[in-house]
């Protein structure tokens, strides 16, 4: 397959924001979700005294502000606060990590470390800043829940001692041990760009070049192993109380088409050290001991926060449509907060993305397209 792309990509970031209906738009990339609590009340303030008052959360893990001025200080205050260790690289630092890593017993390995130093190791190499906006890495620390969303380098712990490296979704066979899993998939990044130029191609994503996958793996060294078939990626997140090995306990729960407000945001960094954005619009807030769990379920339920799983919340994502997108032909925000409160999901609820147009911007793979016509929306089919 041909790359069809004639154009490099115009992903947004904090310093290059993109111009919407509602203000210009920026995009604050968040390695593996983690946010400190410090970091939280910086995306806050800037989100009231420059946006919308809001931080709207992505399904690559990453936040927005919304309705920004042409000219702006959002730059300065991010590099203030470590959230834009480079101005070159800022819009490649796109890392997912298995949610819970760490916090339980479910992974192999524990994935943050993988993430601190991956992304140091992106922003560390100038010729890295060449990667499209698009690239995605995904770290999964062997439970299967990062690795199936279409990352073009991923990480697999297949056990405490033996990592895949995945490229495009598909294992390429290489193997390495943990300790050595970053520099694998930092050369893996290298190849995708040395492939893209051999190619002669803008591709935006590696699976996009001639035989991507299979091209990026044969510029690598690596022992190999027998690929193995990749999970696929859960359509929901799991929200509630996860008991943490220390006897402490993680609170998972799922902002509302992940519209994270301002207020929520300052709770949040009052509740802990820090957290971690999801690309399930779920936030989770590490290491509460046993008897203030109660009381913070409580004060993040009261601000919108949900913690049951069987909610439809969890069912629904939307792109911004009207006011903010000039192409959307609805507000289906508002339309999909409708159809929740008054229980008239289609689909009987099943997980699904509304859409004010064609593009569908933000589309989780798997879920169902319920797309804005101008006269209703169609269901399954654009
Ligand atoms: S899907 Fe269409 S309406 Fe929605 S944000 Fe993207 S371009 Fe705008």
């Amino acid at each position: 397959m041909t790359s069809p792309r004639d154009r490099v990509d115009a992903c947004p970031g904090a310093l290059q924001t993109h111009t919407a209906a509602d203000g210009e738009l920026a995009r604050v990339r968040v390695p593996g979700g983690s946010l400190s609590a410090h970091q939280l009340r910086v995306l806050a303030l800037a989100s009231r005294e420059l946006g919308d008052g809001h931080l709207e959360m992505t399904s690559r893990g990453n936040l927005q502000l919304r309705g920004l001025p042409v000219v702006h200080d959002l730059g300065d205050r991010l590099a203030d606060a470590g959230l834009l260790p480079s101005a070159t690289h800022e819009r490649v630092r796109n890392v997912l990590a298995s949610a819970l890593t760490g916090l339980d017993d479910e992974g192999h390995v524990n994935a943050s470390p993988w993430v601190r130093a991956l992304d140091a190791g992106l922003v560390a190499d100038p010729a890295l800043a060449e990667l499209p906006g698009r690239f995605l890495a995904a770290l999964d620390d062997g439970r299967g829940d990062v690795i199936g969303l279409g990352a073009d380098v991923g990480l697999l712990a297949l056990s405490a001692t033996e990592v895949a490296l995945v490229l495009g979704g598909v294992d390429s066979g290489l193997r390495t041990d943990p300790g050595g899993a970053v520099d694998l998939a930092l050369d893996a990044a290298r190849a995708l760009l040395a492939e893209r130029a051999a190619q002669d191609s803008q591709a935006w994503r590696l699976a996009e070049l001639d035989d991507g996958p299979a091209r990026v793996a044969a510029r690598l060294t690596a022992r190999r192993g027998t690929p193995v078939e990749m999970p696929a990626a859960p359509l929901v997140g799991q929200v509630g109380a996860v008991a943490q090995p220390d006897g402490r306990t993680a609170l998972v729960g799922v902002v509302p088409l992940g519209r994270l407000s301002a207020d929520q945001a300052e709770l949040l960094a009052e509740l802990a050290d820090g957290v971690r954005i999801t690309p399930w619009r779920t936030v989770v807030v590490p290491d509460l001991a046993e008897e203030a769990v109660d009381d913070a379920a409580v004060d993040l339920f009261r601000t919108g926060f949900v913690f049951d799983e069987a909610s439809p919340w969890l069912q629904v994502t939307t792109c911004a449509g009207r006011p903010g997108c000039a192409k959307s032909l609805s507000d289906v925000r508002a339309d999909a907060v409708a159809a929740v409160t008054t229980g008239r999901l289609p689909a009987d609820g099943a997980r699904q993305h509304w859409a004010g147009c064609g593009r569908r911007c933000g589309r989780p793979a798997g879920a169902l397209d319920v797309v804005a016509t101008g006269d209703g929306y169609s269901i399954g089919a654009v």
